[in-house]
């Protein structure tokens, strides 16, 4: 290698000793352990549908808690007033079922343990 200050040179790099082989399993050669439960969700694509992620869904509840309503919150996120229903119906039931709202809890939302009747009333 030639640069203006003189040549660098040239040679090889020897592949260094913790170059990840394949099918090695990296996680154990490191030790690491992957603890699940805790796990966050992704939206995925799914053809021409793409599902609601923890993160969406905690928009979701926090916009309806600010209160906005399913129509503007639909609008804002670009989702069908449908989708934007279901995440709220779930949020609810989750906490009916087991005290907390699972997706929010696993991003710590602040509405985790909050039905969404509890929020304000939408001002006009
Ligand atoms: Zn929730």
């Amino acid at each position: 290698m030639v640069t203006r200050k003189g040549a660098l040179g040239l040679g090889q790099f020897p592949e260094v000793p913790w170059h990840k082989r394949e099918r090695e399993n990296i996680l154990r050669a490191v030790g690491l352990k992957v603890e699940h439960g805790e796990q966050i969700e992704y939206a995925e694509t799914r053809g021409v549908y793409k599902t609601v992620g923890d993160q969406e869904h905690l928009d979701i509840i926090e916009a309806y808690f600010e209160p906005l309503s399913m129509g503007k919150i639909a609008k804002k996120l670009d989702r069908s007033a449908a989708t934007v229903h279901a995440q709220i119906h779930s949020h609810d039931e989750s906490i009916v079922k087991v005290g907390y709202c699972v997706e929010c809890k696993r991003l710590k939302g602040k509405h985790e343990a909050e039905k969404t009747e509890a929020r304000k009333i939408e001002s006009a």
